[in-house]
């Protein structure tokens, strides 16, 4: 078993973004500015934004965090997702999901400006993915796709059984894997919680990935021997052997299924930093794209 470690491919990548700042830098060229919108006081929320600030910072990129109280009427934050489409200071900026019940996510989603969207949640984005023409690519399949490539994982004629259909996962991860490209080439199975005879699918594939969100889901029985599995999960359960009362645990019960496979991400470690990787990379593109 060979252990896909996110954290040490998303530092290699941040590595080389880090020098290709420098070069710009150098160069007397603008430095990318990525800002995050974040409401209200969610925890994993707070955790994913200081994160994404963080890399921001390692790799020399500039970064502008907003706040607003979860309270924030609609019409404030679509006020300021206006003005950050039109300050030429800004390349890149994410509106961390979930919004509070009282906003409309996807009203939201939609008035970023596409060519600002790192995300790549906007409408205009997710039809260039299907079409595979230029725009950003989610982060967290772009992550998957990358972890995958970089550690010379083959997906050729693979089969592969990826368990939720979400618009940030699932869904558009079908879609990368299936088309005709390396890392690509897949027959891909999307599956949810409709899906009959789910643990017989699971055994069935070469690449087994787990997006839903319930810890420990995928058991050994549901693994077949050699399988390629990545876990995105990532839910806080309670750990009173954590000073902070909670860990991350993956959808995949890992000290049960690692030794069949012939590799497997860890949680945390795997999938998370190679998401916020993604998300730097799209940073760095938006402003290229730009051509600035
Ligand atoms: P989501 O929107 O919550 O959707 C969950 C999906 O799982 C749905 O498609 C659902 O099916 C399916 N599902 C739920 N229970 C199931 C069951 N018993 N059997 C089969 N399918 C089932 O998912 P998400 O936003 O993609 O998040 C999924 C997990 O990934 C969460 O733990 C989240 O925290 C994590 N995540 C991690 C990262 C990262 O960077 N590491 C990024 C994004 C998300 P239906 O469609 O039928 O309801």
């Amino acid at each position: 078993m060979q252990l896909l470690d996110g954290k040490k491919t998303a530092k290699e990548i941040k590595l080389e973004l880090k020098d290709a700042v420098q070069k710009r830098k150098e160069e007397g060229r603008k430095i990318p500015h990525l800002a995050a919108v974040l409401v209200g006081n969610d925890g994993g929320s707070m955790t994913y934004v200081a994160a994404k600030v963080k890399a921001c910072e390692e790799i020399g990129f500039e970064s502008t965090l907003i706040r607003y109280d979860s309270s924030v009427p609609e019409d404030i934050l679509l006020e300021k997702v206006k003005s950050l489409n039109e300050d030429r200071s800004i390349d890149g900026f994410i509106v961390q999901l979930p919004l509070p019940a009282h906003i409309d996510e996807l009203k939201v989603t939609q008035a970023i400006d596409p060519k600002k969207d790192v995300d790549g949640f906007h409408p205009t984005n997710l039809g260039n993915m299907v079409l595979n023409l230029p725009g950003f690519l989610p982060a967290t399949p772009a992550g998957i796709i990358e972890l995958i490539k970089r550690n010379g994982i083959d997906t050729e004629g693979k089969n592969c059984v990826i368990i939720g259909r979400s618009n940030i996962v699932g869904t558009p991860l079908s879609i990368m894997l299936a088309r005709n490209t390396n890392p690509g080439n897949c027959t891909v199975t999307l599956a949810h919680s409709k899906t009959k005879n789910i643990k017989e699918l699971c055994a069935s594939a070469d690449i087994l990935i787990a997006a839903i969100g319930r810890p420990g889901f995928i058991t050994e029985d549901m693994v077949k021997f050699g399988a390629v599995v990545i876990d995105v999960g990532t839910t806080r359960v309670d750990d009173s052997t954590r000073e902070r009362g909670w860990r991350l645990r993956g959808d995949v019960d890992f000290d049960n299924v690692a030794s069949k496979c012939s590799f497997i991400t860890p949680v945390p470690g795997g999938v998370g930093p190679m998401t916020i990787a993604s998300l730097m990379i799209n940073t760095l593109r938006a402003m290229e794209l730009k051509g600035k």
